[in-house]
């Protein structure tokens, strides 16, 4: 099955999704349309984007017209519509919102996608980032709780290690699941500052 065919099984004709901040349905004469959820009940005035090209531009900014480095962060302007009949087409708009996001959904649904544990993705730092690595478990949870839970709509699918068991994660019948398979830059960027903020802590400047 195609990522584009995988599209139309979860959004069947006359269904609707989450997927993040947006709204997806597929109309009963085939129409894929998307638009932000604030906006599911109006579709009057909206801006009608009708490229990838338009939707990226639309998804670099914020309402107060600020750049959105992390394209999961909870803050998608509204006020747009997408519409077009072809789902290939309709996945490339998602995408320009969302960059592979419903692709590294369907692989971990199917199992061709494992998460990489947080431990195992700051392992691989070098440079300035190398120390990240040292960071202790409540550390590991306090950049979850933090960084994620409030920054970013994605579901964390990694474990800390790969000693920690952890469950897949189960789609809920209205959603197509925005997750997490691997941490990214902000997290291994706070991993670092949590670690270099500790090591300053327990080795404060002598004093002579
Ligand atoms: S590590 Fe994943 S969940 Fe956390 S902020 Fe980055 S992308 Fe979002």
């Amino acid at each position: 099955m195609t990522l584009a065919e995988t599209l139309i099984h979860l959004l069947p004709r006359g269904d609707s999704r989450r997927f993040g901040e947006v709204f997806l349905e597929h109309l009963e004469d085939g129409t894929l349309r998307a638009r932000h959820r604030h906006d599911r009940m109006e579709l009057e005035g909206l801006e009608e984007l009708s490229s990838p090209q338009e939707l990226r531009e639309m998804a670099k900014w914020d309402t107060k017209g600020e750049y959105r480095p992390l394209k999961t962060a909870p803050n998608l302007i509204s006020g747009w519509v997408t519409s077009c009949q072809d789902s290939s087409e309709f996945l490339k708009r998602l995408d320009a919102i969302y960059p592979g996001v419903f692709a590294t959904w369907a692989a971990y649904e199917k199992g061709t996608h494992d998460p990489t544990p947080l431990r195992d993705t700051l392992d691989r730092q070098t440079g300035m980032y190398r120390f990240a690595g040292s960071i202790t478990d409540q550390m590991a949870n306090e950049i979850m709780r933090e960084t994620c839970a409030k920054g970013c709509l994605r579901t964390i699918a990694w474990p800390i290690s790969s000693e920690c068991p952890t469950s897949r994660l189960k789609r809920p019948p209205q959603d197509i699941p925005v997750i997490c398979t691997e941490a990214c830059t902000f997290a291994v960027s706070e991993a670092r500052r949590l670690v270099k903020e500790a090591y300053d802590k327990a080795n404060p400047p002598s004093e002579s």
